[in-house]
This record gives C-alpha cells, structure tokens and sequence, in this order.
C-alpha cells in the first residue's frame, strides 16, 4: 500500500509531464472505481489546463484552470503511467513497477495536448477520483480533519509538543492518528521511531511539559520522521531513474528498513545488541529495538 513517500514520488514524476499541459480528452473505460466516478466526468476534464500538481496526505491534487480540482488517490494497487507520444512508457513512482496488469485494469486514459496518455490502472479498484471546486477543498470531508503535512515547514517540535502534552495514548499510536499528521503510515512510524530511539510504547505526553512545551525527545522525533520520509522519497526518485530494475513495491527504500518487516533480526545500531521485535498496537504490528528504543 503507497504511503506518503510513495504518492509524493508519483507527484514528483508527473508535476514536469501534467502542469501547463491540457487534457484534450479522457478515455473513461467504467462509471466507478472505488466509488462512482463524479458525474460527466470526461466532459469537464475536456480541455482544461492543468495549473499545478499538489498532494494532500496520500491525495494527489491536479488543480485545473476552470476553478475544479481533480482529486486522486491511488487506493492499494493504483498506476499512473506515462505514455509518451513517442512510445517511450516512464512510471512516475517507486510503487509502479514493472509487474505488468493486464490492460482489462486500465480504467482510464488522459489523453494530454501534447500526445502524451496518462493511463490510470488500477487491479483491486481501491483508488478514487473526485473533482472538487477548489474553494471547497479545505471544508471537503476528505480533508477538513487532516493533520499536518510531516514535510511542511509547519511541522516543528512546538507544535508536536502543543498537541502530545498530556496525552496518554502511546506515541506509536498518536504519529499513525491521521487527525495529528497527515499521511504518516505505520512503516515510517516505526522507522522514525527507531532512529529517534524511542519506544512505540511511550506515553506521547512525556514527549512534551504539563504546558505543552518539546521536551528534546519531541525534537528528534520530528527530525526522525523528516528524515525517513526524505531518505524514502529519494529512494523512490533513484528507482524511478532506474525503471527497468525496479522489484518491489516501496521502490529501494524497503532495503533500508531498520526494523519495519525485521522481527527477530539483530538491532542494527552500532553497539546496541538487542534483537527487534514485533508488538501489535490498535490492530497493526509495530516494529522496535526494546533495547535501544526507550
Ligand atoms: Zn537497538
């Protein structure tokens, strides 16, 4: 399943191909994916230019010159592809990869001014697409309880600590709360608690004072959680480059895991020892080092 590095690859791989091109018409093969399809939705994406591309969470956000925007999200097994006109095939995305789909899961096509097809693949049909007005979008359900962006310079130890102080869930639970920070899955969870060497189990209230001020754990959470997404995002850029020997669906960066998906393996930090384990919090695993994760 794509998680924030992930969309934010695919984002990245079709920004220079989408913004300032047009959409001359769309190829709509069914009236639904994970939910129907907005009404005359080829019609109103006829010939609109697209202004930029943003991504929210794990949506991706093509904001068009008529005031709409078409909002996308990829779902568990979602493709954009690009087919440029002159045949050459480029994925935008570490979780494109090179397992072909048969063409009956090729949903839709948009066809660009320029000769170029985006085509949009998708086999367990997870994934949705929406047009929205643009105005409307901070207040829309999908994203009017949305945390912060982890990327954005918003995201600082001050406001984690105004938001854990006194909160007595465990912190692996508070950075996966969607309300909290937007787009932050259960694998970079994990990972960022691991280079933070904190424990999943923590309190996410002895990260900040009664007063709502970072404590210095709260400090190297932050840095943890920015610095896995951006070792994964160019992970993902660097399997992009490299299309051809893509294998997996999180890209390069699922070979740098230090705990994620390693129960039972040795901590790899230098000097600890300990051996990592796997726990289950609200339903998903979680995975740590009990000896060097505190
Ligand atoms: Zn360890």
């Amino acid at each position: 399943m794509p998680e924030l590095p992930e969309v934010e690859t695919v984002r990245r791989g079709l920004e220079p191909v989408l913004v300032g091109n047009s959409i001359a018409r769309v190829e709509q093969r069914r009236a639904d994916l994970r939910f129907p399809l907005p009404r005359d939705f080829a019609r109103r994406l006829a010939g609109r230019r697209i202004v930029s591309l943003d991504r929210r969470a794990k949506y991706l956000l093509a904001r068009l010159d008529d005031g709409e925007v078409l909002v996308m999200h990829l779902g568990m097994t979602g493709r954009l592809s690009i087919d440029r006109a002159n045949g050459v095939k480029l994925a935008p995305g570490t979780f494109v990869h090179e397992r072909t789909q048969a063409p009956a899961h090729e949903h839709i096509v948009f066809h660009l001014a320029d000769g170029t097809a985006i085509r949009y693949s998708d086999a367990r049909r997870f994934g949705s697409m929406d047009l929205i007005q643009a105005d409307a979008l901070p207040h829309h359900a999908l994203f009017k309880g949305l945390g912060v962006e982890p990327l954005r310079p918003e995201f600082t130890p001050a406001w984690l600590g105004a938001r854990l102080a006194g909160k007595k869930a465990p912190i692996k639970a508070a950075l996966v709360d969607q309300r909290l920070i937007a787009g932050l899955g259960n694998i970079y969870a994990c990972e960022a608690l691991y280079r933070a060497k904190l424990s999943p189990l923590r309190l996410a209230g002895t990260l900040a004072t009664k007063t709502g001020k970072p404590t210095p754990r709260a400090e190297v959470l932050v840095k943890g959680v920015q610095a896995v997404l951006a070792e994964a995002i160019k992970a993902g850029g660097s399997t992009l480059r490299d299309y051809a020997g893509a294998d997996g669906e999180l890209g390069r960066f699922q070979h740098r895991f230090k705990v994620y998906g390693r129960e039972g393996k040795p901590c790899p930090r230098k000097g600890c020892g300990g051996t990592v384990r796997r726990i289950v919090q609200s339903g998903r695993s979680t995975f740590y080092c009990p000896t060097c994760q505190r």
